[in-house]
């Protein structure tokens, strides 16, 4: 391969392939201080080779794992009636199988692969997951997080943040389903019929399980949720590689939450202009010298802004950073509805996971949360259906729906939501100076609205804060361009109280 001589021989106008932004979701509607001054030089300098090429052209090299687990499987011919039937065998099913089956309640959960380790890389806070005694399902923890505002500034956020260990966490709640006789169906749902105090899922293996209640946790693109208003998602959407590198320019004790940095778009003129009005960021979590997982970022954009796009962007920034990748060992193409509405309240189908609005509206996590309120769910769906009562039907729905979204907790989801809907509307400058005044309060309040733990008070609290610490042009960006958003969140409150 030729060498490019970036330096002296700027490429031409790069022409976008693809549109800026697709139209449509790609869903069937179903991501001040430098350390070593040398590192900052390395990590500044523009490279010239093409061995700084394109690694999207890399293959990954991991193949897709599965646990090795004796499951109770689930008999049709036994003809057995469940309490409750999960549809899912992600995070968000199988953490609420773990809870219900606590309770001696009978569950069956169905997936077409129940024990393939799940696909996604997971960071939670460290703390989020010790508060759940879910430490050990941590496979690496940094002590600190940082934040590149800028190319002069940097915020050090002192709270430790962990990748999640898949196979780990997934053979953590599959033990205790096991112990508590939870069964397995191989198998896609396919359809859900209702009878007044009983539901039928019907698979695509011919397969009909009976229950008195349905979950369905099969994730962001499920039909089987019912919606009653227009369902108008921000999308985060992100590319991610685990990578066997020669080296990167991060420290080892930090994971870098958020890049903004554009100076490697100095010579892609047309990348620059585009990044400056939907900027994307660059997510890293180092694990060695050599091993690095990068994931370029949009936050939230609406239409979801275009996946090229993204990948154009992360192979500029990571050319500029001097990051050589070797291998490609996993990649992963992040597409997570963020915001709108939540499903209607209540269903005969109880949702939980992706399916149940529970992502963050302004962040996209969803892990940690779904591992704390999937107790409190598991209690609800236990009080209607363990050992002790027998209620069923409509007031099951009822409970269940509503221990998830009790009126406090959508009154604040509306303030995240408007929090997502004031990032729709900021450019690059806009959102750093955002950033820079958020982690700027006081750690309870950042930390709590990441972690979604903040009362109604505290989050109005917050917003009030948060104007105070914005820089003039930041709360004029909020004056101007965010009336409309503000007006249409007082009004869904004011329907949630009057409704
Ligand atoms: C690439 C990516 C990275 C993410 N990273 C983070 C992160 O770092 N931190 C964080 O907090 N959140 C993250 N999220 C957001 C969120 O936590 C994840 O999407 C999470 O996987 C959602 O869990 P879930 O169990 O609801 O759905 P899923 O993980 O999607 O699991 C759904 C399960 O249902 C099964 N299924 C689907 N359809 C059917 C059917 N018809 N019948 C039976 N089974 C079915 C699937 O096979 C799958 O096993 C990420 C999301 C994505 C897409």
């Amino acid at each position: 391969m030729g060498t490019h001589f970036m330096l002296f021989s700027p490429p031409p106008l790069t022409k976008p392939h693809q549109p800026l932004h697709l139209a449509t979701p790609p869903f069937p509607l179903p991501q001040r201080h430098y350390t070593a001054s040398r590192k900052l030089i390395r990590a500044n300098r523009v490279h010239s080779t093409s061995k700084f090429g394109n690694f999207l052209d890399l293959n990954p090299q991991n193949q897709p794992q599965a646990l090795d687990f004796d499951l109770l499987w689930c008999h049709p011919s036994d003809r057995s009636r469940f309490d409750v039937i999960i549809i899912g065998a992600g995070p968000a099913g199988l953490r609420l199988a773990e809870q219900v089956s606590l309770y001696g309640v009978k569950v069956c959960c169905v997936d077409p692969q129940p024990l393939s380790v799940w696909p996604n890389n997971y960071g939670v806070w460290v703390d989020e997951f010790e508060s759940l005694g879910l430490e050990n399902c941590l496979d690496r923890t940094w002590p600190m997080a940082c934040v590149y505002v800028n190319d002069g500034r940097t915020k050090y956020l002192d709270r430790s943040y962990g990748r999640v260990s898949k196979r780990k966490l997934k053979e953590r709640l599959i033990e205790v389903c096991v112990s508590n006789g939870v069964r397995f169906h191989k198998a896609k749902a396919w359809q859900i019929e209702h009878q007044e105090f009983e539901s039928t899922v019907l698979c695509d293996d011919g397969t009909e399980l009976k229950g008195s209640l349905v979950v369905d946790a099969s994730g962001f693109g499920s039909s089987f949720i019912a919606y009653d208003k227009v369902r108008n998602h921000g999308f985060q959407i992100a590319h991610g590689i685990l990578a066997e590198v020669d080296d990167h320019p991060f420290d080892l004790d930090k994971m870098v939450l958020m890049d903004w940095r554009d100076s490697h778009l100095g010579n892609e003129p047309y990348l620059r202009v585009t990044n400056s009005r939907f900027p994307t960021f660059l997510y890293a979590m180092p694990f060695s010298s050599n091993l690095i997982f990068l994931e370029e970022t949009s936050l939230v954009s609406r239409p979801v802004l275009s996946y090229m796009e993204v990948k154009k962007r992360m192979v500029a920034r990571v050319r500029h950073l001097g990051i050589r990748v070797k291998r490609v060992l996993e990649d992963e193409k992040c597409l997570i509805p963020m915001g709108g509405p939540l499903p209607r309240i209540p269903q005969d189908v109880m949702a939980f996971g992706g399916t149940s609005g529970l992502v963050h509206p302004s962040t996209g996590y969803m892990v940690a949360r779904t591992m704390t309120v999937a107790p409190v769910v598991a209690f609800a769906i236990a009080q209607c259906l363990g050992s002790t009562r027998m209620i069923r039907g409509k007031q099951l729905y009822d409970k269940v729906w509503n221990s998830m979204w009790p009126i406090e907790n959508r009154l604040v989801r509306e303030f995240y939501s408007f929090g997502m809907e004031t990032l729709l509307k900021l450019d690059l400058k806009g959102t750093t100076s955002f950033f820079d005044a958020f982690f700027d309060l006081k750690p309870y309040y950042w930390q709590g609205f990441l972690s979604s733990r903040l009362t109604l008070k505290e989050v109005v609290s917050l917003s009030i804060s948060l104007f105070g610490h914005a820089s003039n042009p930041s709360r004029f960006d909020i004056v101007t361009k965010c009336p409309v958003p503000l007006a249409k969140m007082m009004g869904n409150i004011a329907l949630e109280y009057i409704g």
